[in-house]
């Protein structure tokens, strides 16, 4: 425990451990452990953040895709998937839905579907971005060319998000058919951030063959690159992927895990997933308690929400997303936090 105590102390002060220090860290969480992290997280958000959540409007644009992911229920050979895409007309309205809602970023995200060519996405940003100028857009559409990423920027996309799924080489290539590679994954977040993008990086905690030695390089991959933002969730089976026998992640390792990377950089807009909230009841508040600041209520289509099944059991795909954004605030309010209308940008303090 005295060896644990103080490799969180000095995480705390420097925000940096070696591998050892990191898989020491994850193979020997425990509930003390997991507390006092969560204590100094929520200071080091708090600081920079106050008690303040932000909020992005989450528009899942279309379920068609071309890869084959092993744990993804949107993979190409899932034939019991009904695949969508919204028209840019729809697309619009959930933006015009969401801002008198409040939302003040709307991200856009997807399967790689051959058909969002650069031409339609760059018609698209640039709609949104005319109608609402006040607005961030955050893109979530896979990998891409730098050329594409490019065009996208400059049509007008401030943000993307593409999870790096796991810095271990190794493991990367069991959970991904052969034809994708993990260099050109992280070819593409370097090409993205070196373009401007405010850049996103990250991964499923308890995804299957895992291990604290992956999740280890998943930290220093975090500590080195110092993502704007960093999505996490617990691994959640689909029933009609290879991986649909696999149990799944655990709400608290999660949590563990956000603490720590809110440690390794703490301006880091980092959050409660619906993965999360999925996994368990209360789960989005335990992470905002582990030191995440960003809620991503769903602003789909009430029509395509349970089409958009990365995982089963996804929650909010009744309800009106309304009533979504309403509960939510109330049940930050419940446990101190408040939700804002904003764009909600990284806070880099010195
Ligand atoms: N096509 C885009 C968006 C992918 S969906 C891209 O490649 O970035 C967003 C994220 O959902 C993925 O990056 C993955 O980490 C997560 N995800 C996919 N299947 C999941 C599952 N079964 N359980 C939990 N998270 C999953």
């Amino acid at each position: 425990m005295e060896k644990l105590l103080s490799l969180i102390d000095s995480l705390e002060e420097r925000h940096a451990l070696s591998l050892t220090e990191y898989e020491y860290l994850i193979d020997n969480r425990c509930p003390e452990a997991a507390r006092l992290l969560a204590r100094k997280a929520s200071v080091l958000r708090r600081r920079i953040y106050g008690n303040t959540i932000y909020v992005r409007g989450l528009i899942e644009i279309s379920n068609v895709c071309r890869n084959d992911c092993f744990y993804c229920g949107i993979r190409k050979s899932n034939r019991d998937c009904d695949r969508y895409r919204l028209s840019p007309g729809q697309i619009l309205e959930c933006c015009k839905e969401g801002y008198s809602l409040g939302f003040r970023t709307f991200v856009l995200q997807s399967g790689e579907d051959p058909l969002l060519t650069d031409d339609a996405l760059c018609d698209i940003l640039r709609a949104v971005k005319k109608q609402h100028p006040d607005c961030a857009v955050t893109l979530s559409l896979g990998e891409r060319s730098r050329g594409s990423y490019q065009k996208l920027f400059d049509a007008g996309a401030d943000r993307y998000l593409l999870r790096h799924e796991t810095a271990g080489k190794e493991h990367y290539r069991k959970l991904h058919p052969p034809d994708m590679s993990y260099d050109h994954r992280m070819q593409c977040l370097q090409d993205l951030r070196s373009i401007g993008y405010q850049t996103g990086c990250g991964f499923m905690t308890g995804s299957p063959y895992q291990t604290a030695s992956d999740l280890a390089r998943d930290l220093k991959f975090i500590e080195t690159f110092q993502p704007d933002m960093c999505g996490i969730g617990p691994f959640i089976p689909h029933k009609s992927t290879p991986f649909s026998h696999m149990p799944p992640g655990d709400a608290a390792l999660t949590c563990y895990l956000l603490s720590v990377i809110r440690l390794i950089y703490p301006p880091v807009l980092l959050p409660a997933t619906t993965a999360l909230g999925t996994i368990a009841p209360d789960g989005r508040e335990k992470g905002i308690l582990a030191g995440a600041n960003v809620l991503m209520p769903n602003l789909s289509p009430v029509s395509v929400r349970k089409k958009y099944e990365l995982y089963n059991n996804k929650i909010c795909t009744g309800d009106e997303s309304a009533q979504c954004r309403e509960q939510l605030a109330k049940r930050m309010e419940a446990i101190g936090y408040e939700i804002i209308t904003g764009r909600g940008d990284i806070i880099k303090t010195a």
